[in-house]
């Protein structure tokens, strides 16, 4: 195996520093300029942030392929109740006994951008030292991932990506897979329903139309006949939908509601898209008519106008499409033989959240593929932490699935 014991210092104080750095969703700029320094005293010259705010940092091969681009994001989600926070501070960076690092994006997803910083520095100095790989490893790192709606990544890949001609032929998302190799998740959406009715007072509301009442019989059905009948895919599982909100307008006393409105968490499976789903809601809604002359709703995917902290607005929608990488693709059955040669055993799984794959997998159709050292257990949890033994074991893959796309020995890599 690799002599990489000397690479855990420069590996954890990285991981630490970033974890101080509070960056929450729409708030990344401090985190964005702390990669972007890393990079460029790290030696990779092609480091630059987008009008969006996201960091991309490329190390050219020598253009025979394959292009390769690492792919996280900057924000975090808020640390919650502090109280919670037992004996550790959510931006403190603590190591406990054990080896673990605590704090808020520790397991998603700062442990691992510590790690492929580290590999970004480690190939910056091999080519250095005339070691050129064959083609270009991208890292970025982007805005908005945590909100679900793709800000970020959108505009990497719409924009920045083909601005600048950079292509890749895949992408491995170091989000959190406990050192298993992660090739899919189920798509989600948040839709919302409106129902209208009569506003009048509620002394007498025989004389109105109740919206919430209304909205009673879209309900039995979301809980009932939709969720029953959710598809299922073999290796993802079962979709799923349920109500996350409701809410009355103008919802105050002794006013009988004209508008109610309820948001919609749906998780789905390839071989179903968002148009379909919207569909089975308007067939409901006509059945719901014929017997109810009254009944008036509406259904649509929740769009947001978000502003990236560089200022930029755009329109957004909350959804990210499902995807999974074929099990039999080439960068797939590469990444398990490197990884076992570095003497792990991986795992095929598939997260239970999104991530911004959705866009590479989905979306491009680029093959797409999670390896990291950080476990999904810990995400967004009071006990956020990140095991130091196992980012170290991640370094150690990851220096073995450079050699192995590349055809170098990971040795060499570390030659100085
Ligand atoms: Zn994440």
């Amino acid at each position: 195996m690799l002599d990489i014991e000397k690479y855990r210092n420069g590996v954890v104080k990285r991981a630490q520093d970033l974890i101080k750095i509070p960056s929450i969703t729409g708030d990344e700029k401090t985190i964005a300029r702390f990669v972007f320094d890393e990079l460029r005293s790290n030696g990779v010259d092609d480091t630059s942030i987008d009008e969006m705010g996201n960091v991309l940092g490329i190390i050219h091969g020598t253009g025979k392929g394959p292009n390769i681009m690492f792919t996280g994001h900057l924000d975090v989600v808020p640390a919650g109740n502090l109280d919670e926070w037992k004996g550790y501070e959510p931006f403190g960076g603590d190591i406990d006994k054990h080896g673990y690092i605590h704090g808020r994006g520790a397991s998603d997803l700062k442990g691992g951008m510590s790690v492929i910083l580290e590999i970004m520095k480690l190939l910056a100095e091999a080519a250095d030292n005339g070691i050129s790989l064959s083609g270009d490893v991208i890292f970025s790192a982007v805005v908005h991932e945590e909100a679900a709606e793709m800000l970020g990544m959108e505009y990497l890949c719409n924009e920045t990506l083909p601005k600048r001609e950079v292509k890749f032929d895949v992408v491995y998302l170091y989000e959190a897979t406990d050192l298993d190799v992660f090739i899919g998740h189920r798509g989600k959406v948040e839709l919302v329903v409106n129902t209208k009715g009569k506003m009048v007072h509620s002394s007498t509301p025989w004389e109105g139309i109740n919206a919430l009442e209304k909205m009673l019989p879209v309900m039995d059905t979301i809980f009932g006949s939709m969720s029953r009948n959710c598809k299922v895919h073999p290796m993802l599982g079962k979709g799923s939908i349920t109500i996350t909100n409701i809410l009355c307008k103008p919802g105050t006393l002794s006013i009988v509601p004209d508008e109610c409105e309820i948001s919609i968490d749906r998780r789905y499976v390839p071989g179903e898209n968002l148009s379909d789903i919207i569909n089975d809601f308007k067939k409901a809604f006509t059945i719901i008519s014929s017997h109810d002359p009254d009944f008036n709703a509406s259904i649509r995917p929740r769009t947001l106008r978000e502003k990236s902290y560089t200022g930029v607005v755009k329109e957004v929608q909350k959804h990210h499409p499902p995807w999974i990488t074929d099990l039999d693709n080439r960068y797939v059955q590469q990444t398990l033989s490197a990884l076992k040669k570095a003497g792990q055993r991986p795992k095929i799984g598939f997260w239970k959240g999104g991530t911004d794959g959705s866009m590479t997998g989905a979306v491009m159709g680029i093959p797409t593929i999670g390896y990291s050292g950080m476990e999904e257990k810990y995400a967004h949890t009071y006990d956020d932490k990140v095991d130091i033994k196992k980012l170290m074991l991640s370094l150690e893959g990851y220096l073995f699935l450079i050699g192995e796309l590349f055809g170098v020995e990971p040795k060499r890599i570390l030659q100085k």
